[in-house]
């Protein structure tokens, strides 16, 4: 297993995207903790189905768009895993509104938890991320591509693929290695397969379908394992080539 030994912390876990981390880890023999905002029932059962496949997993409650709340959630993981090998922030919120409906309430919302969140969690965690380890964070192809009424929630994403560059140079003297995972539409309680936008969003995708949560995982194992010793800085699309 090629993340024996190693620890990681997946912020939003409990669902979509996150709890599909959080499984892939922990099956490749990471010791994972997961943060969730608010859905208990939802993270109790990503810390069962990892422990009914033999492996460790701990749950915190935390809120990503309120530091302090966030502080405590990273410090308590780190606590519980000892030190921490691999970050992954995954909490994320996205609000559909064009320029004509936004709000400051709106703005605040995303930026908070997609970009504050990050920042203060980054921060939180870097005294117990060990040298040589990874953060990974889940952008979105949203970051460089536009649909109507997302563009707050692309700049947030755009926002956090230069924080994963500006950390990768930051943090290179400690080999921990930094990048961001830039999903396309994936099948999630925020952006079902079924959903109202689908269609219009599948149009985007030459492969001419959702992702799935899996498909993403993947990546952030790779990115998290030894054979991404050298990728630092990058920004990697997972879009069934959306962006290309
Ligand atoms: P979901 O809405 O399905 O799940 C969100 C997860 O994040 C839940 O575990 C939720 O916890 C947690 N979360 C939400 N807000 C907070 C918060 N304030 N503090 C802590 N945890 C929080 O989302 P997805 O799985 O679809 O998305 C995960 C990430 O992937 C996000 O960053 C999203 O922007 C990004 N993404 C998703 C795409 C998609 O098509 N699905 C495409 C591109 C990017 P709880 O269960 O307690 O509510």
């Amino acid at each position: 297993m090629s993340l024996e030994g190693k620890t990681a912390l997946v912020t939003g876990g409990s669902r979509g995207i996150g709890a599909a981390i959080a499984k892939r880890l922990a099956k490749d023999g990471a010791k994972v903790a997961i943060t969730y905002a608010g859905n208990e029932a939802a993270a109790d059962a990503t810390v069962q189905a990892i422990q009914s496949a033999g492996g460790t997993a701990f749950a915190f409650q935390a809120n990503a768009g309120d530091p302090a709340s966030q502080r405590a959630g990273v410090e308590q993981a780190a606590a519980a895993l000892g030190s921490v090998d691999i970050l992954v922030h995954n909490a994320g919120v996205a609000e559909f509104s064009a320029i004509a409906d936004d709000t400051d309430e709106i703005y605040d919302r995303q930026f908070g938890v997609n970009v504050k969140g990050l920042h203060v969690g980054t921060r939180a965690a870097l005294p117990h991320l060990n040298d040589g380890g990874r953060i990974i964070l889940i952008g979105s192809v949203s970051g460089e591509l536009a649909f109507p009424a997302t563009a707050v929630y692309s700049a947030t994403k755009a926002a956090v693929a230069a924080l994963a560059r500006g950390w990768a140079k930051d943090l290179a003297s400690r080999n921990i290695l930094v990048n961001t995972v830039q999903p396309g539409p994936i099948d999630t309680d925020m952006n079902p397969a079924d959903g109202d936008f689908a269609k219009q969003m599948t149009a985007f995708v030459p492969l001419g379908r959702y992702g799935t949560v899996e498909e993403i995982a993947g990546a952030v194992s790779f990115l998290a394992g030894p054979d991404a010793s050298y990728i630092t800085g990058t920004t990697l699309n997972i879009d069934g080539g959306a962006a290309a």
